[in-house]
This record gives structure tokens, C-alpha cells and sequence, in this order.
């Protein structure tokens, strides 16, 4: 024999253990749950992550994955198997896992105090607009039209982590509606039942609340704040940890922080000034490479001058120069055409796997009819590449390397080019 009852008793506030009758068996693919008379499993509910834990149901343990309401206001104790329906009847012990539901209530009343700081901060216009307790960490979401500053983030991590130090007790209770004091919050828009729960923190913060909380606050250890963010409009997310995941999240730092500074050969307190150091010689250096480029391209502009050819009143140059980007190349050319004064230039480059070539033309050259956009296409027609460009400057690119080597090599006196070479140009096109 067996009571059907329309609502689970919770016994979970005062709590972890108790004996319970399994009263229905529901199934669902490879999954079931049960539920029982009484359980001191909390289910999920106002944003707080619903318990997990043991049952020792028939000589067997079973374990409890989570705990779910259903409309009904039944708690649906998630098992991962098929459980026979012809158990129902039977007496059970339940079991919360305890360490899991201790850093859950340590998130919970964590939350009430992060709500008490930003209304104190940012004003009591602020709302409550959802909120996630799990036992790693929460998520508050509040009404507020601007980001929080950091500043403030600080002022109100400071102002919970103070709290706690006074660890004050938390009192729960029932009243009727009617009778709660005057500056109890409550969810906007939430219809409560005549009987409602009071969650009271020493006095200074008081909410409408039916989650399980930690019975002095010095019990959260800690409070951090991970970040602020916006949610939608008019909606600010803060996420915190508490407790154990407090620590966990302090200890990662500090082993971070730790690691810089081994790499950095510097005290904790020194690493920001050692590393400012390190920027501004980058930057020094950065400033030092690009002068040094300069004279680089100064140089190699200057040699290539010197081989161009002479014909109908423009010179001519065609080179194979030393170039790491297209933009080195292109730097290049215009140096040497610069240097050379009405004439068409075309360069090409290897850059690892890859070929690059460039053609520039000057006001004279383009109007004799020549185009460094033509020269272009016409080379990659020839190299098997693309490019592309207008009539004063184009550029293009290959992975026949072999084809633009012999393509820009100057004229030999001897005849025949290289073995090396040879073998190169000769082997098949691999990529396109
Ligand atoms: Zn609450």
C-alpha cells in the first residue's frame, strides 16, 4: 500500500538524510524518475541547480543524478537506468551529496549578499532577473541600463567578502504574505502563495526565498566576481564564484601569475613594471628593424639601378630580388623606379613556397603604352599564378617557384641554365 500525494514534503532544509516511501516510477528512454513522499533532495527551482546524491532502494544503491519539479510540485529524482514500476511501495533512504549542496548554499546565500551590494551600489531601483547556483559558480542577471564599472565591481566584491568576515547568521522562516517586513524583496512580477519563505542575512538583507542556504555566512569562505557583461538590453550579467570554486579560481591565478613571473624573473609586485619594460623594447626594436629595412631597400633599389637597360629614351629593369612580403617587394620597386626616373620595372621574389612578382610603370612609360597591370597578367599567364593590378603598379603571385627563378634570371653569357634549376622547372606543377 502506497499514498499517492500531490506535492513532495522537502525535508532538505534541515536535512540531507531520510527515509522515504517511493510513491510512482516514471520512465523515459534508458532514464527514470522517481518520486517519493518526502525527500530532502532539492529540486531545481528559482535559478538553484537541484540535488544529486544516493538512494539505497531493494538492497540496491542507486544513484541520484538531479532532482526536477513537475507542475504537479512532485520532486522527479533522475535515476540512469529503467527501474521496474512494481517497486513502487517500497521504503527508500535518500541520501543529498552533502559537498555538492554545501557549495550550492554557499553560492545561493553568495547571490543574496551580491544582490544586497549592487543595490546599495547602483541603487534599489535595481531588479533581480534570473539567476543560475550551481556548486562552480552564479550567474545574476539585474536591471541596469549601463555597465558596471570596474571600480564599482571592486567596491562590491569588497562589500560581500566583508560580510562574510562578519559572518552574520542567515534565519529562515514562514510567514503570511501580509506579515513579511517592509523591505523584503521579492521576485517583480512572481505571484507568491499567502505563505511565503523569509531568507534573513543579519538583518541587512531580506528576500522572498525557497532555496537552501548556509547557516552563517562566514561559512561562503570567499567571494569573487569573474566578469560583467550585457545580456540584452537594459540587463547586466555578473558572474561570481563562491566558496570551494573561490578557491579554485584564486589557486589557478595565483599559479598563473606565478608562472609569468618565473618567465619573467620578477617578484609578483615587479611583473607589470618588468613587463612594461619588455613592450617599449619591442616597440624600440620594431622602430629599429623598420629603419634598418629602409636602408635595405635604399641599397638593393640603388644595385638594381644599375643594371637596367637603356631603349627609346625609358630604362628597363627586370630583377629577382630578396623580399619576405609583397609588401617589401613593392617597396622595392617603387625605390628602384624612383631611382630610375621614366622606365617599367618587374621584380619577382621568393618567399618560402611561394613566388611574388611586380611590375611598375612611370607617367613616360604609361604613355609610350606600357602597363604594369598587362605585365602582370601576362606573367602569371607564364608563371601559372594570378595577379592583378592598374597601370602604374600590379602585383601577383605563384607556387612555381622553379618558373619565376628562371623567369627573372639575369641573361647568362654562358649558355643553359643551372642542373638545379633545370630539374626544378622541369618538375610538374603541384599546386595551382
Ligand atoms: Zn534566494
Amino acid at each position: 500500500m502506497y499514498v499517492r500525494s500531490k506535492v513532495t514534503n522537502f525535508l532538505g532544509y534541515s536535512t540531507t538524510d531520510a527515509s522515504a516511501q517511493l510513491i510512482d516510477v516514471l520512465a523515459g528512454g534508458e532514464k527514470s524518475w522517481l518520486v517519493f513522499d518526502q525527500t530532502p533532495f532539492y529540486a531545481e527551482m528559482g535559478g538553484q541547480a537541484g540535488d544529486s546524491g544516493a538512494a539505497r532502494i531493494d538492497g540496491r544503491t542507486i544513484r541520484i543524478l538531479n532532482t526536477v519539479n513537475d507542475s504537479a510540485g512532485r520532486h522527479l529524482h533522475e535515476v540512469g537506468e529503467r527501474l521496474d514500476a512494481s517497486l513502487r511501495g517500497i521504503r527508500a533512504e535518500l541520501a543529498v551529496d552533502r559537498t555538492k549542496r554545501k557549495e550550492i548554499c554557499k553560492h545561493h546565500s553568495a547571490v543574496h549578499l551580491l544582490y544586497w551590494a549592487l543595490r546599495e551600489t547602483l541603487g534599489s531601483g535595481l531588479w533581480q532577473e534570473g539567476a543560475s547556483i550551481t556548486e562552480g559558480g552564479i550567474r545574476f542577471d539585474f536591471s541596469h541600463r549601463t555597465a558596471v564599472s570596474a571600480a564599482a565591481l571592486r567596491n562590491i566584491e569588497r562589500m560581500v567578502n566583508e560580510k562574510i568576515a562578519d559572518n552574520a547568521g542567515v534565519k529562515t522562516y514562514e510567514t503570511g504574505l501580509g506579515e513579511i517586513p517592509e523591505d523584503t524583496i521579492g521576485l517583480p512580477g512572481k505571484e507568491y502563495g499567502d505563505i511565503v519563505r523569509v531568507v534573513d542575512i543579519g538583518g541587512f538583507s531580506r528576500q522572498l526565498c525557497g532555496g537552501t542556504h548556509v547557516e552563517t555566512i562566514g561559512e561562503i569562505g570567499r567571494f569573487k566576481i569573474l566578469g560583467e557583461s550585457s545580456t540584452a538590453a537594459g540587463t547586466r550579467r555578473v558572474e561570481a564564484v563562491a566558496g570551494r570554486a573561490a578557491y579554485d579560481v584564486a589557486a589557478a591565478h595565483e599559479e598563473a601569475l606565478a608562472k609569468v613571473s618565473a618567465r619573467l624573473s620578477a617578484g609578483p609586485r615587479d611583473v607589470v613594471e618588468k613587463l612594461e619594460a619588455l613592450f617599449a623594447r619591442n616597440i624600440a626594436m620594431e622602430k629599429q628593424l623598420k629603419t634598418l629595412k629602409g636602408r635595405v631597400i635604399a641599397t638593393t633599389a640603388a644595385e638594381l639601378a644599375l643594371a637596367a637597360e637603356t631603349a627609346g629614351g625609358l630604362k628597363f629593369l627586370s630583377a629577382l630580388v630578396a623580399a619576405e612580403s609583397t609588401a617589401d617587394l613593392r617597396a622595392i620597386g617603387l625605390r628602384t623606379l624612383a631611382g630610375l626616373g621614366e622606365g617599367v620595372v618587374q621584380l619577382g621574389a621568393v618567399a618560402g613556397e611561394r613566388g611574388m612578382f611586380a611590375a611598375f610603370c612611370s607617367p613616360a612609360a604609361i604613355g609610350l603604352g606600357h602597363g604594369a597591370g598587362a605585365l602582370v597578367r601576362s606573367l602569371a599567364e607564364k608563371l601559372g599564378g594570378k595577379g592583378g593590378g592598374d597601370l602604374e603598379f600590379a602585383i601577383g603571385g605563384t607556387f612555381h617557384v622553379g618558373r619565376l627563378r628562371q623567369a627573372f634570371a639575369p641573361p647568362e653569357p654562358r649558355a643553359g641554365r643551372s642542373a638545379a634549376e633545370a630539374s626544378e622547372a622541369a618538375s610538374p606543377p603541384n599546386h595551382e
